[in-house]
């Protein structure tokens, strides 16, 4: 007898209490930034160790904003992977910047922070690394660099839940971080984001640049001795602001954040095992030092060395094999894109795929495997045996 299987990249796993959580803001009223939104940033602030935890709409949001505030602007170029999310690539240009590309590293898909140096020009202004898939970007490196030369770092923490870099959890590393509350990452309240920093005078003007550029916030005022004035605005600025609906839903989460990111690193250790001796499958390598936080399972699908000259055929070895895994019911995905080989891009600036060769081949060659928090072990050893048969 068969059974139909479906077993997703990714499910979102919420608690019947964290459900229940949106009710509270619902029925107080306070709808928008306020003492919910407050807690979660409290919350986050404990568990992260940053000094500062401002919630915003989205990760996206939170770069775009920590890199306006750092006075980012037209004509400045900031330094971005070439394999990432588009959005860190698009925050630069939604300021008027140019976006110049780095590298990565094929083993641990992040920026390749020796290439960084090479690529700075009298107008760089800052480096976004991003800490991709919940493993840190190599810090020390990148803010040594960042020193040097004078540069602004905002790390796209994005996938960094439960993500450390020689013992501090990442988003506190650079000047400021973003991390991501969109369904497919740890935490989720929808949409939604966070940015960390330890600057007083750089949390201050985010604040300021998240909500219209008001001196004070709503909470705040309201909380006041005189509730009934309108706060002054210094700057010209977003509308950036979580609801209290998600700051509710996020902060519950938070109740069990230890045992979110134990369960996700529990999955992929079994992973690791069970594909240790596969000489066709690069699995996640994590160096001493950095402890992974698993928002994927990301790995490289290498049935022979793979070079610019075959990238072509095993990518359609790859594809094949998604396919047939597909059809056992098990969704994989590529690990991200490569942002240089994407028309925007590849057309604005002109862009040579094999300019980056090891985002091209991530691009073409890589693949995730499905982990998240629920997950079964009888489902994961569903897709274990799959993917040991269903590629010879
Ligand atoms: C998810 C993701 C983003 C975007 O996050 P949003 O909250 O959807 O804006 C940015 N960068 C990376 C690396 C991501 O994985």
């Amino acid at each position: 007898m068969t059974h139909t299987r479906n077993i997703p990249i990714a499910r979102t796993n919420l608690t019947e209490e964290e459900i229940q959580s949106v009710l509270e803001p619902l029925k107080s009223g306070w709808l928008v930034q306020g003492p919910k939104t407050k807690e979660f940033e409290d919350k986050w602030s404990s568990f992260t160790g940053a000094k500062h935890s401002i919630a915003v709409t989205s990760c996206t949001t939170g770069l775009h904003l920590s890199l306006a505030a750092s006075g980012f602007g037209p004509g400045d170029e900031a330094i971005v992977p070439a394999f990432t999310w588009i959005a860190t690539a698009n925050v630069v240009e939604h300021l008027g910047g140019k976006v110049v590309f780095c590298d990565i590293d094929l083993e641990t898909f992040n920026i390749d922070a020796s290439k960084i140096e090479e690529l700075i020009t009298e107008n760089t202004k800052a480096i976004l690394p991003v800490h991709l898939f919940g493993l840190a970007a190599d810090m020390d490196a990148i803010n040594a660099v960042a020193k040097k030369h004078n540069l602004f770092v905002v790390e796209d923490a994005a996938c960094g839940f439960g993500s450390y870099y020689k013992g501090q959890h990442v988003g506190t590393l650079g000047n400021a971080g973003a991390f991501s509350f969109h369904p497919r990452k740890a935490i989720t309240t929808g949409e939604g984001g966070m940015i960390t920093t330890d600057d007083d005078e750089l949390a201050l003007k985010i604040r300021r640049l998240r909500d219209h550029g008001a001196e004070m916030t709503d909470l705040q005022r309201h909380l006041g001795a005189k509730p009934y004035l309108l706060a002054d605005h210094p700057d010209a600025g977003y509308n950036q602001r979580m609801t209290d609906i998600q700051g509710a839903l996020g902060s519950a989460q938070m109740e069990r954040a230890d045992q979110i990111t134990s369960e996700r690193r529990r999955l992929a250790k079994r992973y690791d095992n069970a594909f240790a001796d596969l000489a066709w499958l690069q699995i996640p390598k994590v160096e001493d030092g950095y402890i992974h936080g698993y928002q994927s399972y990301p790995c490289l699908f290498a049935p022979k060395d793979i070079s610019l000259s075959n990238r072509r055929e095993i990518n359609e070895l790859r594809n094949d094999w998604m396919d047939r895994l597909q059809q056992k019911g098990i969704s994989t995905r590529p690990a991200t894109h490569a942002v240089h080989m994407l028309k925007f891009y590849k057309e604005k600036y002109c862009l040579d795929t094999e300019s980056f060769p090891n985002a091209a081949l991530a691009n073409d060659c890589s693949i995730s495997l499905p982990l998240f928090h629920g997950m079964t072990d009888e489902e994961q050893d569903y897709v274990i045996a799959q993917v040991r048969e269903s590629f010879n």
